[in-house]
């Protein structure tokens, strides 16, 4: 090497260097002016957030995204319904949800054209305001695996959560799925649906509200030791495929007195080497948005987390905390 490219290299590191400084500097002005700000947040992200394409909410886009950028969360990712086995594809109806057709309408996944458009419309629109991400919830069933692949092959997604919401398309919340079945026999079997499915299916990016089922366990908390076997499997094949966990800050609006999914999974998940984690309110409505995002990340950072991600075109970007 002679002295020229010695000088290159030193040059070079030191722009690095400015450039670090540099993003410091901006991030700290930029986070003064969010109540983000005071936690500390790098980024406050939402990525997990219902609009009017689910059979579920009737939020606009465009007022979601308005009220995103109005409570300073810099990136969101829209994750709409899609339960195959149980909802139907839209056809020739409407678009999305209005409240006053929703009694007269069956329950519809997403429609997927028009949800793909008005996401690229609204990216123009609000370009350099805020970062929309393309994402879905996919609510996975082992027998439903092959609908997932067609429509994941037919987008170009920035991130899928996937989520386990039926199991026999039974649902969880009507007790469907419970019903005739002891405690351990559906804690059990919940568990044993997902590690199949993702023994069978690698095209997404985090397990959603991985410990649902305890939501809608009308018996009472079922000792997490009776389904440890089950959960570190699933954690250790997530981890194995680089894929992650979401924590999902709806605990608090139902009232949980631990996160979902529980502190004992999110531990399990570190100890056993995760690192990738997304936050998200798993909001339906106004009110849902941004909510315990910063108050989670507090948590985590006292687990020894130290980043949290969002996603690009299905990549994870990790984000220090
Ligand atoms: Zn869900
Ligand atoms: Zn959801």
């Amino acid at each position: 090497m002679h002295c020229e490219d010695g000088f290159a290299i030193v040059y070079f590191l030191l722009i690095l260097r400015m450039r670090d400084c540099y993003t410091i500097i901006i991030s700290c002005g930029s986070v003064f002016q969010t109540e983000a700000r005071e936690e500390g947040i790098y980024m406050y992200a939402d990525y997990h957030v219902h609009t009017y394409y689910s059979d579920d909410s009737d939020y606009p886009m465009e007022q979601l995204i308005r009220d995103a950028i109005g409570m300073g969360l810099s990136e969101i990712c829209f994750t709409d319904h899609v339960d195959y086995g149980i909802k139907q594809d839209w056809i020739d109806q409407s678009d999305v949800y209005h409240p006053e057709e929703k009694a007269t309408l069956p329950m519809m996944n997403v429609k997927y054209p028009a949800y793909h458009a008005e996401i690229n419309r609204m990216r123009n629109k609000y370009a350099g305001k805020i970062v929309i991400r393309e994402g879905m919830e996919f609510g996975i069933q082992v027998h439903t695996i092959p609908q997932y692949q067609k429509l994941f092959d037919s987008y170009p997604f920035d991130f899928i959560l996937l989520s386990c919401h039926q199991v026999e398309d039974k649902e969880f919340w009507t007790q469907d799925f419970q019903n005739n079945k002891t405690q351990r026999e559906y804690n059990r079997k919940y568990y044993e649906e997902i590690l199949e499915v993702i023994r069978k299916y690698k095209e997404y990016s985090v397990l959603g509200h991985l410990d649902m089922i305890t939501r809608y366990d009308m018996a009472g908390s079922y000792p997490f030791e009776n389904v440890k076997d089950l959960v570190a499997e699933i954690l250790k094949q997530a981890i194995k495929d680089g894929k992650g966990i979401e924590i999902n800050t709806s605990s608090h609006r139902y009232g949980l007195n631990d996160l979902t999914p529980s502190r004992q999974i999110v531990r399990l998940y570190r100890d056993l080497g995760g690192t990738v984690i997304t936050i998200g309110s798993d909001a339906h409505k106004q009110e849902h948005l941004g909510a315990y995002i910063k108050e989670t990340v507090e948590e985590l950072k006292r687990m020894g987390f130290s980043s949290i991600c969002t996603f690009e075109k299905m990549k994870p970007i990790f984000h220090r905390l």
